[in-house]
């Protein structure tokens, strides 16, 4: 059982299980169909850390009925109202971080030092930044002449579906509620099924600082109470991030009816190192930009490396060095670096990489494999950190996005040649270049296929920074201003013609 001192005060208990509740016009209620689902942990298999209300149509129709009449006042109120608002929110966020990280690692699976904490702490940035910008939701006025005033004005959308995925719940919620809100818009939110505790957190959070409505929260299975959100003729827009098939299929029902729609999605990241990038910095660059601290069940790792054949073994024998002394285990535990998959289907989805991986006569592990079948760690999801050389460009393992903390090597001498692999794939979310030849780093860069590239650093998203993805990783931008602007406004065009 789950320690309870990890879940607030004010959820109720049932034999001794916390039940998190729906939010729905500013109450806490379960589903109308009276279904339950149980949330398990990914440290222990088969243990049930919690209940969340299994949702349906009828809860999407209260919560888009209540979204549509907060909406009303929501929209009307001076933006200063909204940025307050957002700003208390941001306050009461930081006090209640560390509660937020602990309800993360539970239900994620993600470490709470290395990553459950930095992301609630980035939750809370997400609300302090978007409450800044709040009053940037303005319009242009046109050289008409004397005889017209004409301008525009940026309006919410309405209604906004957020929908959710499992391996950062908070920081995703952060790149869609608090723009969302601040532009004048209400939402409501579908929590992933694995992931919904410290989402149901958030909205009590939010809650104490917002009219009854403007954020509503629901829980449930996707193709229930997600697809009942994306068909609801109440709903202006879905901002979904999750898998690029489900977005796929999002995108054709939202289509339907003409809604807007924002999707970020998978990815499959080039990390390309150049000869003259090898040192400490670099192997600390690619433990962060492999996201291996978050079992690689990141968007943004970068997970096919192309390494340069001049520097491939000694980078290997670093990087393998550097990855195997991390700490897997516990995601409550301090001590712990890696935590562990979510559940058992993606455990064994990451597990079949890893056997074609072994399997496959051209590759080899330089590090790990499969994961501990006897010890602590097999009582759990957990897999290893695991890198493969040999690979090449081509193979399964380096086209598909494998969400778990698997690494393939892949060497290259020609500068047109890497750039050409590193966009041969359907998607284009991140990329990484290493040179400290800043010219070659740059250049580089810009003929790179990606949304977002970093050079010389793994870490280092910032908010307010533009976050999206190329091909096939998405339509649309958040977390930026622009992002704001573009996917929670539209505009009006207002041509008055002057009296004499
Ligand atoms: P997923 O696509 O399985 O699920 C995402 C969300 O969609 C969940 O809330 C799920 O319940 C819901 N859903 C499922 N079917 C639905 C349907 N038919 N209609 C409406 N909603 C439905 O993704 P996941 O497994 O939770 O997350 C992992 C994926 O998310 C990976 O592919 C990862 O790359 C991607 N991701 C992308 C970003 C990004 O910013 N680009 C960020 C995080 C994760």
């Amino acid at each position: 059982m789950a320690d309870s001192s990890v879940f607030p005060g004010s959820w109720r208990r049932e034999s001794g299980l916390p039940i998190g509740l729906m939010l729905i016009d500013g109450k806490w209620v379960e589903a109308a169909g009276g279904k339950w689902d149980e949330i398990t942990s990914p440290a222990r298999r088969g243990e049930v850390i919690a209940q969340v209300p299994s949702g349906g149509d009828e809860d999407v129709d209260r919560a888009v009925t209540a979204a549509r009449r907060a909406f009303e006042s929501w929209r009307q109120s001076h933006f200063s109202v909204r940025q307050r608002a957002l700003g208390r929110i941001a306050d009461a966020l930081e006090e209640r971080t560390e509660e937020l990280a602990l309800l993360t690692a539970l239900d994620t699976g993600n470490a709470l030092r290395t990553q459950a904490r930095p992301e609630a702490k980035v939750l809370a940035e997400l609300f302090r930044y978007f409450a800044g910008v709040a009053g940037e939701v303005k319009g242009v006025t046109l050289p008409a002449g004397d005889k017209q005033l004409q301008y525009t004005r940026r309006e919410p959308l309405g209604v906004i579906a957020g929908i959710l995925p499992w391996n950062s719940p908070l920081m995703i919620a952060g790149f869609k509620v608090p723009a969302a809100l601040a532009a004048g818009n209400t939402v409501i939110l579908k929590a992933a099924e694995d992931a919904p505790l410290s989402v149901i957190l958030l909205a009590e959070i939010c809650a104490e600082h917002l009219p009854d409505g403007v954020l509503n929260v629901v829980t449930g299975e996707g193709r229930v109470v997600g697809e009942a959100l994306v068909r609801h003729a109440g709903v202006d827009k879905v901002s979904f991030t999750g898998s690029t098939e489900v977005g796929r299929g999002i995108a054709r029902k939202a289509g339907e009816r003409l809604a807007h729609l924002s999707l970020e999605l998978g990815g499959k990241s080039p990390s390309i190192v150049f000869p003259d990038a090898v040192d400490d910095s670099l192997v600390d660059g690619l433990v962060l930009s492999s996201r291996i601290s978050r079992q690689g069940q990141s968007c943004t790792a970068g997970s096919r490396l192309f390494l340069h054949e001049d520097v491939y073994d000694e980078v290997l024998d670093r990087l393998a060095a550097r990855l195997g002394a991390l700490a897997v285990g516990d995601p409550l535990n301090e001590a712990s670096d890696i935590g562990a998959i979510i559940n058992e289907k993606q455990f064994r989805s990451v597990q079949g990489y890893i056997d074609d991986g072994l399997a496959h006569p051209s590759m080899r592990a330089v590090l790990g494999g499969r994961p501990p079948a006897d010890g602590p760690l097999s009582e759990g999801y957990f897999h290893v950190p695991t890198v493969f050389a040999g690979a090449r460009n081509d193979f399964r393992l380096a086209r598909e996005e494998i969400f778990g903390p698997v690494l393939v090597a892949i060497p290259w001498r020609d500068t047109d040649d890497v750039v050409r692999m590193a966009n041969d794939s359907v998607y284009g979310l991140a990329a990484y270049v290493w040179s400290h030849n800043l010219e070659q780093a740059l250049t580089t860069a810009h003929r790179l296929e990606a949304g977002w590239v970093q050079v010389n650093q793994g870490g280092g998203q910032v908010v307010g920074q533009s976050y999206g993805g190329y091909k096939q990783s998405g339509v649309g931008r958040e977390v930026s201003l622009e992002g704001m602007l573009e996917g929670f406004t539209q505009i009006k065009q207002v041509n008055v013609n002057l009296p004499r």
